[in-house]
């Protein structure tokens, strides 16, 4: 049988209310796997429970109810084995401003309770290009520096499943780079990854499957590959010789005979998009009704879906 990293069933997290804010259910019920060896992304609109699921899973944030097995290791049964399968990059900097990345290191690793003949400081800092500055004070770091440090604690005790919460949210495309060049290079390794992001190109390009919520509720579960095919829309975008005024397109749509299921938009631009969808129709039907009209083409460009459209189709949905 395929090994999970994650197995949560009936997870549920209620936010205590407070003097200022009232009760908050942030997880209402989630189940879900995620397979040993993905690199797995957790998406969801601002606020939808990421970083409460991934709180619970680092033994952060306590679950109201459910089961949270990590590696095997059941939360409750066997807490500090659970805990040492996991290693957790979080949202927020929060680190010692007097601590060396060295230092920081060692003591997170003292925490994990790593034997000094297995700890891995020096690797960890070239791994994320810290080793000029071990031995400076945190303080002294600049940002990109200290989410890379952010990065090297979570990996001290050699977790089995890394999970970074919106690693790249407000990095330069640098950093980014590097960091994605790691998270690769760990799952290559082994590493299970689970990552949230804001970022949809990101997740369409790192990510073998992909989980959804909203709301605390998980709304679509699948490989990366699958929620793509999902959106059968396909879009033809013809440049015709003479741009397009709005009141000729409106003309043209009269008597243009489009094949079924196939819808033409006006762009500002003056170009024609032509919608349709894929299993049910080929370009080249759509390209022979176009040139029946007698538009003579000028360019042509084709547009795919993305995880964009899927995102907002099932966010809007739900
Ligand atoms: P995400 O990471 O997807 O943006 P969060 O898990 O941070 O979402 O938040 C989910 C919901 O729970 C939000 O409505 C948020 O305001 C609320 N929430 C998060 N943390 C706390 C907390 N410590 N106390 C009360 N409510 C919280
Ligand atoms: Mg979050």
């Amino acid at each position: 049988m395929e090994r999970q990293a994650i197995e949560i069933k009936g997870l549920t997290k209620t936010y205590a209310a407070t003097a200022k804010t009232q009760a908050k259910r942030a997880l209402k019920g989630v189940d879900l796997t995620i397979p040993a060896g993905s690199i797995f992304g957790l998406l969801g609109p601002n606020g939808a429970g990421k970083s409460t699921m991934i709180n619970i899973l680092a033994g952060l944030v306590k679950k109201t109810t459910g089961e949270v097995t990590i590696w095997g290791f059941n939360q409750d049964a066997n807490p500090r084995q659970a805990r040492a399968a996991i290693g957790v990059m979080p949202q927020e900097l929060n680190m010692d401003p007097f601590f060396t990345p060295r230092a920081a290191l060692e003591t997170q690793a003292g925490l994990y309770g790593v034997p000094a003949d297995e700890r891995w400081t020096d690797e960890i800092l070239a791994l994320v290009g810290l080793t000029e500055q071990a031995d400076s004070y945190a303080r002294n770091l600049s940002g990109g520096m200290k989410r890379r440090l952010l990065l090297a604690k979570a990996l001290v005790h050699r977790p089995a499943v890394l999970v970074l919460d919106e690693p790249t949210a407000g990095v330069d495309i640098e950093l980014r780079n590097m960091l994605w060049a790691n998270v690769r290079k760990l799952n290559e390794q082994g590493m299970t990854i689970i990552l949230t992001t804001h970022y949809l190109e990101e997740a369409e390009e790192m990510c073998d499957e992909i989980a959804i919520i909203n709301h605390g509720e998980l709304i679509v579960r699948d490989t990366t590959a699958k929620l793509l095919g999902r959106m059968d829309g396909k879009s033809l975008v013809v440049e015709p010789a003479t741009p397009m005024t709005p009141n000729r397109s409106a003309e043209l749509a009269q008597t243009l005979a489009l094949p079924e299921g196939v819808s033409m938009d006006h762009r500002p631009d003056g170009r024609l998009a032509f919608t349709y969808h894929r299993t049910k129709t080929s370009a080249d039907t759509v390209l022979d009704a176009i040139r029946a009209a007698g538009i003579e083409i000028k360019d042509i460009a084709s547009e795919q879906p993305g995880l964009e459209d899927v995102f907002v189709a099932l966010t809007r949905k739900a």
